[in-house]
This record gives C-alpha cells, structure tokens and sequence, in this order.
C-alpha cells in the first residue's frame, strides 16, 4: 500500500484533497471496508461528542426524542462508550431519565383510553384499533443511523468520482480491502450513465479481491480434511472466514 506516497500528498496536498479525501485516503490504509470505517468512526465520535458536551443541547435532547432514544444497536453503543471511557453512566441516565419520564407519561394517557374503552354488546371481540399517544410514537429516525447514512452517501460519491479520475486517491483504493457488498451496491448506484469506467474499476477491484478470498476460504475448507492435518496456513488462509463474513455483513464495531 502506498502509504509513503500519502504523506507527500498530505504536505502538498491541501490544494489537492480536502478532508474528505483524506479521510477516505486514510480509511483505505486500514483493515476492511473503508466507507464502513469511516461511517463507525464518525458515528462513534457523535455519540462521544454527545457525551461529552450534548447531553444537556436542547436541539440534541429533542430529537433525540422524537425518535425515542436510539435504534438498539446505537443505544448500546451509547452505553457501552460512556461505561469505558469514564466507568460511569451519567449521561445515559440524563437522557433516560428525560425519555422515560415523557414515556411514563404517555403510558398514563393511554392507560386512561383504554380503561374508557368498551366495546358495545354483541360486537366481536377485535384487535386493537386505539392508536398509540404521539409521545409513544417515533417521529423521526435514530440520529447516529442518519448520521451514519449521510457518511456512506458523502464517501460513496467521493469514491466513484476518484474511480473515474484514478488519481492517488483511487490507487489507494485500488490497493486497499474493497468495499463490502452493501457498500459496493451502493457505490455503484452513484455511478453515472456517462461515467462507465468508474463502475469498471469498482467491479474489477472487486473481483479481484473476491477471487482471491474465495480462493483463500476454499484453502480453509480443504484444510479441515484429515489429508491435510497440520499443515500450517497463511494468514490469510487463517483470516478468510472472517473476512468473508466482513464482506457479506459489513465491518463490525
Ligand atoms: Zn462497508
Ligand atoms: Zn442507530
């Protein structure tokens, strides 16, 4: 990987790339999908900014709960972030406390419906037509997933456009993991009529990598035959389970 080059281009380089593209340019140096990279890290920085400074943001606090709290995922993220990095959960509870008291309430309001709720004699017995209070009912989407959406769209495009450039910024590329499935299909949906050469490269990349993998997991496979006992295997031969799961579902937290 041409990480020395990257380094000239850093000091020459702000006229030439921006923070996106250096961002991108960095991500293609690590392990793994780097519009998965970038997107794990920039959600998890929102969610340590939040902790850190947020928690108490009028604008942070409602839409948070317009969305009520977090998807799961995120929620647990949040908890787990707060709990390693200052062995404590004050945040969490600030957030909670607010959420759950407007939910306490709700549940209040629509326990009352229902207790003056009777169906008239004779009717059958149906499900629930009662529609849950606007408190209960999520408004609008987990910010981090928004978030987390709005990277992949920004670095998707930054990527097709430096695939038809083929810049340094697409050698890295080129040299680095490759995207995942998800983000390969939506890479390539960025891709303009008028630019085919961009999906090419991104296809070859790809492909290229694929083989290898396929090639590296069928390795695996085969030495897990007693014909091949204690044979030593590659790292890559070793890794190859991992990296095919990686490729199918994403890079993990
Ligand atoms: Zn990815
Ligand atoms: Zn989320």
């Amino acid at each position: 990987m041409a990480q020395g080059s990257g380094v000239a281009l850093r000091a020459a380089g702000d006229a030439l790339m921006d923070a996106i593209d250096l961002a991108l340019y960095d991500a293609c140096h690590e392990e793994g999908c780097p519009i998965c990279r970038l997107r794990l890290a920039g959600e998890r920085r929102y969610l340590l900014r939040l902790l850190s400074e947020f928690v108490n943001d009028a604008f942070v606090r409602e839409r948070y709960i317009a969305s009520l709290g977090f998807c799961p995922q995120h929620a647990r993220q949040l908890q787990a972030l707060e709990q390693d990095r200052w062995g404590d959960g004050l945040g969490n509870a600030i957030l909670c406390e607010d959420l759950l008291t407007r939910m306490l309430k709700a549940l209040h309001q629509h326990r009352e419906t229902w207790t003056h709720c009777s169906a008239p004699r004779g009717w059958r017995p149906r499900r629930s037509r009662i529609a849950l209070p606007h408190a209960l009912t999520p408004r609008s989407l987990c910010r981090v997933c928004e978030l987390g959406e709005t990277l992949v769209a920004r670095n998707s495009e930054r990527l097709v456009r430096a695939a038809a450039e083929a810049g340094e910024l697409w050698e890295a590329y080129a040299d680095s993991t490759g995207l995942c499935w998800d983000h390969l299909r939506q890479a390539l949906e960025y891709v303009s009529s008028d630019n085919s050469l961009a999906a090419v490269r991104l296809l070859d990349q790809s492909i290229n990598r694929l083989q290898a993998l396929t090639a590296a997991l069928d390795s695996y496979v085969e030495s897990h035959d007693y014909h091949h006992q204690g044979e030593v295997l590659s790292a890559e031969v070793r890794a190859s389970w991992l990296h095919a799961v990686a490729w199918l579902a994403g890079e993990e937290l």
